[in-house]
């Protein structure tokens, strides 16, 4: 009598947790295949891997960086605009080209294509432009005080042509630089993207290649969430507009937004 009534309890417990199990499996399966990358992820993920043209025996690589950017690269687009996606964000352990990164990642990276202008997230003063070995062409502008009262030293790094000239004044929106023709230096790591990083203490050139100092600012290793400055509030990703009047303080996003029709 009392083993029927355990054989019983137990069926009915049993199915109560396979009920459970499969309904949990059903409700993430439909998450996962919900997924699908915007028209701007797709279109940039594109865009940001020409570097494999060149290079046609890489067709295997391609096809799995491709794939990785259509699946991490984040549409950030604010309500009424599309903007390049970020693909490795910050904070994040992945680099954009599939691979794990040694340290936690300092900026955040967006993708785009051939020649795309890169314009200033504030006013500024541009303190450096140089072609470094592994990044590539690089700008380094003092932007001034956050709202917090932190500085906010820009890295853009990984650009190509320079806009600006080192000791320009440069307005919010200004076009400083532009993305690369070719993603050839080995930290774009065959995507074309722009590195962008706020830290608090530039480098001084004599400075430069001494312990603390192997990059553009001392805080290269502690930089600021850019994501926290945003003109809209944190992590509201802010385009600039012309004409438009800016919280003091505040960053726009470093590439030209377009309207949505
Ligand atoms: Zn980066």
């Amino acid at each position: 009598m009392i083993s029927k009534y355990i054989i019983f309890k137990y069926s009915v417990s049993l199915t109560f947790v396979f009920t459970l199990l499969f309904s949990f499996k059903s409700l993430t399966k439909g998450k996962n295949t919900k997924k699908v990358p915007s028209d701007i992820v797709i279109e940039q993920c594109h865009n940001s891997l020409e570097w494999y043209n060149d290079h046609p025996g890489y067709r295997g690589e391609f096809t799995r960086v491709l794939d990785y950017c259509k699946k991490n690269a984040k549409d950030i687009s604010p309500e009424g605009f599309k903007v390049n996606p970020i693909l490795s964000d910050f904070g994040s352990f992945s680099g954009v080209n599939t691979r794990p990164r040694d340290t936690v990642h300092q900026g955040i990276d967006i993708i785009g294509s051939h020649n795309q202008p890169i314009i200033a997230i504030k006013d500024g003063i541009v303190l450096e432009k140089t072609i470094e070995d592994c990044w590539g062409a690089t700008l380094v502008v003092d932007h001034g005080n956050a709202l917090d009262g932190k500085k906010i030293i820009a890295v853009y790094g990984h650009v190509g042509d320079f806009m600006v000239n080192e000791n320009d004044i440069v307005k919010r929106g200004d076009i400083i630089a532009k993305l690369p023709q070719k993603a050839n230096f080995l930290c774009m790591a065959r995507v074309r993207h722009l590195h962008l990083q706020i830290g608090q203490e530039y480098c001084k050139k004599e400075e430069k290649n001494n312990w603390g100092c192997k990059y553009f600012i001392k805080d290269f290793y502690n930089s600021l969430n850019p994501h926290a400055y945003w003109s809209n509030g944190p992590n509201n990703v802010t385009c600039f507009e012309k004409d438009k009047k800016y919280k003091e303080g505040t960053i726009t996003y470093p590439f030209i937004c377009k309207k949505n029709n």
